[in-house]
């Protein structure tokens, strides 16, 4: 089993002509209110995606139209608590280009402690996966009680910030980062080449799994100082929030179909190539059906 211990947002998105600058009243042309967050995207994705996978989190009470859309899905709900604390929430700004500006709140996110999760991983077992993000509280509890258990850890570290410089990363078997995201872990400049990045960062983290997605270029993954790439398809995005999410979900879920480095990689870029050319977070990630007949057509663009 798959737990994920992760954010549930509620996404504002905003359609904007250009992101808001410094002082400046910008009027919108459309919004939307969904379900996001990167931890309900990413189980969302995996449960789309066929694998099996148990949230963990909060919501206030009065969204629990958002729980209810996770276990239509099929993600296991039950170690969501709807708590008296507002739901973690995001306003999304998209521009004419598919650019992104995202301004969270934590709320319910961060009201999460050590003993809640004591309580959770009480029915996991050695050998399950934990998967986690970096919009929830508690983390190096996360990490610490993982590793007691005996789970492997998969880490995306996203939205980035210092605090995770903190994190016992050693302890995580599997990494998904951006390329801001590695360049801030490795301690190197964000424009280092893909390359000098990997190497960076994985003489910090030796033994830690590391998948390292390019947005429209690509992917890689390295271990043990073995590396594969997968290209990105060539297709028109016009929305690439929740790009990462999406790739992380497939990747996993082909992760738990037993399925090789380079068949994770390219159901992992499928799906989220095709979530790229929808709008929206949860909204724009697509089915297992649509992901294998792109993969098996080659025609990865949606008319
Ligand atoms: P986000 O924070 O927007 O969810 P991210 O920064 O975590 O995304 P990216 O590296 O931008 O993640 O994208 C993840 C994967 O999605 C890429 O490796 C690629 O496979 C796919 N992808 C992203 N953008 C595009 C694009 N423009 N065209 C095709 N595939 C894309």
């Amino acid at each position: 089993m798959l737990y994920n211990y992760g954010s549930i947002n509620l996404d504002h998105v905003y359609r904007v002509p250009h992101l808001v600058r410094p002082g400046e009243t910008l009027a919108s042309h459309e919004h939307r209110v969904g379900l996001g967050g990167k931890g309900a995207n990413q189980s969302l994705a995996l449960a789309k995606a066929g694998g099996q996978v148990a949230h963990w989190g909060s919501l206030n009470a009065q969204d629990g139209w958002a729980r209810q859309q996770l276990a239509d899905a099929g993600v296991d709900v039950n170690g969501i608590a709807e708590v008296a604390a507002p739901s973690g929430h995001a306003i999304i700004q998209v521009d004419d280009g598919a650019e992104n500006a995202i301004l969270l709140f934590p709320g319910a996110n961060h009201h999460h402690a050590a003993d809640d999760l004591s309580r959770l991983m009480e029915g996991t077992q050695a050998g399950d996966w934990l998967l986690l993000q970096n919009e929830c509280s508690a983390l190096a509890d996360a990490i610490r009680l993982g590793h007691e258990k005996g789970l492997n850890i998969a880490f995306n570290p996203a939205p980035m910030s210092d605090a995770v410089l903190d994190l016992p990363l050693d302890r995580c078997d599997l990494l998904f980062v951006n390329r801001g995201e590695a360049a801030w872990l490795a301690g190197v400049a964000e424009d280092t080449d893909a390359d000098a990045l990997l190497t960076a960062l994985s003489e910090r983290l030796p033994s830690t799994q590391l998948v390292l997605t390019l947005g429209g270029e690509g992917a890689w993954h390295q271990h043990g100082g073995q590396r594969q790439f997968q290209a990105a398809s060539r297709v028109e995005a016009v929305d690439t929030t929740a790009a990462g999410d999406t790739f992380i979900g497939y990747y996993l879920a082909a992760m738990q179909e037993q399925k090789t480095v380079a068949d994770c990689l390219a159901l992992a870029s499928t799906a989220a190539a095709l979530g790229v050319q929808r709008q929206g977070a949860a909204a724009s990630i697509p089915t297992r059906d649509e992901v294998d007949t792109a993969l098996a057509s080659g025609q990865h663009a949606i008319r």
